[in-house]
């Protein structure tokens, strides 16, 4: 069972909606079923720009093998060390896929919710953790009241600054996880004729008129992959795709790989 919430709002006519333990509804008549693993998909039809938004089944499957296997565990310690002092009440984990991360953070706020736009995503995140608060929705258009949450998490996904923004109360944080610049050079040298840097700053001028940075990070991981392992990580990797194929059926071969993980943490706080 989700936790109640009285963050949630509906997400067609924005009233508050009352979180039962069957079905979540609002004033206006609206209603969302609690489907039998514990989720609640709150995207309507008009916020879904295609049939299955997100990740598909093939990437969401490396991705969980990948991540159980601890290859990313310094990153997601690293993440629970910056979260540790704002000592959140609610806090949201934006794209939270199949919860590797979200999984960890009960012990950083009071409630979690989880939430992501990729419903098998979820369906997975919430068959195993029963900790936290999963909802399929948007994260252009959160369902959630104006200040309601204190905290935003946001791994490798989207930033919609001006939504954090009113969705987090008065001095609210938005933590976010981007490549820093060397993340998996070796790798992507074995795609790619060049390869280039990731420039984890230039999101920040989007933030400046509404946040300021108020702490960094940046962590690495050496990672000794094996065949599977390698195979996991091409899968879940987006610009695996834009590799010339001969390429990345070359790296495939590799019986054991290595390379380095490099992440950039950055903490705003709401002006
Ligand atoms: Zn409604």
């Amino acid at each position: 069972m989700p936790l109640n919430s009285s963050a949630i709002v509906c997400p067609l006519c924005r009233l508050p909606l009352a979180c039962e333990p069957k079905v979540w509804r609002c004033a206006g008549g609206h209603s969302f079923d609690v489907a039998r693993d514990g989720y609640v998909n709150l995207l309507p039809v008009q916020q879904k720009n295609s049939l299955d938004p997100g990740d598909s089944a093939e990437s969401l499957a490396a991705r969980r093998d990948f991540l159980a296997a601890g290859h990313y565990r310094p990153l997601r310690d690293a993440v629970l060390r910056m979260l540790a002092p704002l000592q959140a009440q609610r806090l949201l984990d934006l794209g939270c896929g199949e919860g590797y991360y979200t999984s960890a953070f009960p012990g950083a706020a009071t409630e979690v919710i989880g939430l992501d736009i990729a419903k098998p995503a979820i369906q997975l995140a919430a068959k195993r953790i029963k900790t936290c608060t999963w909802l399929v929705a948007s994260g252009a258009q959160l369902p959630v009241a104006d200040g309601s949450l204190d905290v935003i998490t946001c791994l490798f996904t989207q930033l919609h600054v001006g939504e954090m923004h009113r969705a987090l109360r008065n001095g609210g944080h938005v933590l976010v996880v981007t490549p820093a610049p060397t993340h998996l050079w070796s790798l992507r040298a074995g795609l790619f004729d060049e390869v280039r840097a990731h420039q984890p700053d230039k999101f920040l001028a989007g933030f400046e008129a509404q946040f300021e940075v108020v702490a960094r990070d940046e962590v690495h991981a050496d990672l000794q992959l094996t065949q599977t392992g390698l195979r996991q990580l091409l899968a879940m990797t987006p610009y695996v795709w834009k590799a010339r194929p001969e390429k990345r059926l070359a790296l495939e071969q590799s019986e054991c790989f290595e390379t380095g993980a490099a992440f950039s943490l950055l903490l705003f706080k709401k002006r």
